[in-house]
């Protein structure tokens, strides 16, 4: 298989997968337990969320474990809201449907949210999200890096607003995590989540400020400091550690190769099949991403022959009770519909090679001949 989805999900290192094992095995205590078992446990995810805070740059006890970037998005918006209790929120329109469903799910308990549109680069201004501040705007949230175009967002820039008007800011950075630094001088909140960066599915670290006012969405025990009920699950957050420590130092090589490699792909893409367009900024985005509109073609069915040829990617459509939605984001930036519906993403992770560029514009060019031809 060629596997061009890693902004979906990446599969776990080797080293992570063996940092994590034993405590699966001779080390499975409970964290919470008094006893010996439970303490090994304990210390090392001690260990492990001092070495996350590290890499984040923020204190130990503003590390929140949490399942990932769905739990974090829901954790900042309605754990923000319930400390609040009323207001206006302004939210950008292109989140992950983590924040998005949140905040739609807000409004039906009397609390307000402007969506923010981005520009038709896929690029939210911090000028549009000053407009949208309001008196009783008490949350924002703008994600550092999209998962569907790439797209990079000022984050310094929409921090210093938000800060100059007390506003909370939650910046989800589950696609920039090992890529681009994490904003955390910014904003009040941010996510990452460790199956996106060759770690276990399943769990995700949320930085919380000190002093914020949040509430949590999970009543139980007293863990994570009473935010999150629940028994930790030391191992996958060993894993989150080990996952983030390797991708955090190998960024700068990765991001190199990874945005090498985009690039070689995009501009064979662009420039040896007819009517391809990239979507979102150039400039502006993450190295791992190439989203494209193939014109006269339907990308669910790009998919869906590159899938028959062995080779993964994803289109931005979210599909429910048998029903394609059109990609929001893509809906967002301002173009037409069979733009939108054209578009097919893909995103390189560490592990491809150019050979499997190569192989895969070839097949792209099969496909599209095929879909235009029909
Ligand atoms: N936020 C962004 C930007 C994402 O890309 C994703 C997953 O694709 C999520 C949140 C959700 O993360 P998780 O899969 O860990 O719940």
């Amino acid at each position: 298989m060629i596997y061009l989805d890693n902004a979906a999900t990446t599969p776990v290192d080797k080293e992570v997968l063996e940092a994590v094992m034993p405590f699966f095995k001779e080390n499975f205590g409970n964290p919470q337990s008094q006893h010996c078992a439970g303490r090994a446990a304990a210390n090392a995810v001690i260990s492990a969320r001092d070495e996350i805070a590290g890499i984040i740059g923020c204190k130990p006890e503003e590390v929140y474990f949490v399942s990932g970037g769905t739990e974090a998005g829901n954790t900042a918006v309605k754990g923000v809201c319930a400390a609040h209790g009323k207001g206006h929120m302004i939210v950008s329109s292109i989140e992950h449907p983590a924040v998005l469903e949140s905040a739609k799910q807000m409004t039906k308990f009397g609390f307000e949210v402007t969506f923010v549109k981005p520009d038709v680069n896929g690029i939210i201004h911090a000028e549009a999200i000053e407009k949208a501040v309001k008196k009783n705007t008490f949350f924002c949230a703008v994600m550092a890096a999209n998962n569907e175009v790439g797209t990079v967002q000022p984050v310094k820039d929409i921090g210093k607003i938000c800060k100059d008007n007390g506003i909370f800011y939650y910046c989800d950075c589950v696609q920039s995590a090992g890529v681009l630094p994490f904003p955390t001088d910014y904003c009040d909140a941010l996510a990452l989540s460790a199956h996106k960066f060759y770690g276990p599915k399943g769990i995700g670290a949320l930085y919380i400020k000190n002093g914020s006012r949040v509430e949590g969405l999970i009543s139980g025990g007293m863990q994570e400091r009473g935010l999150r009920g629940g028994t930790l699950n030391a191992a996958a957050v060993i894993g989150l550690a080990e996952a983030l420590k390797r991708t955090a130092r190998d960024s700068e090589r990765n991001n190199a190769y990874i945005g090498g490699l985009r690039d070689y792909f995009l501009n064979k893409v662009l420039t040896e099949i007819e009517g391809t367009r990239l979507n979102g900024d150039k400039e502006r985005r993450v190295p791992s991403n190439a989203n494209i509109s193939f014109e006269g073609c339907e990308g669910q069915n790009i998919l869906f022959l590159l899938d028959l040829n062995g080779i993964a990617v994803s289109t931005g459509s979210a599909c429910s009770a048998g029903a394609v939605t059109p990609s929001h984001v893509l809906t967002a930036m301002g173009f037409t519909e069979e733009r939108v519906k054209s578009a097919v993403r893909f995103t390189f992770g560490k592990y491809n090679t150019f050979e499997e560029a190569d192989v895969t514009v070839e097949a792209l060019k099969r496909c599209v001949a095929k879909i235009r031809n029909k």
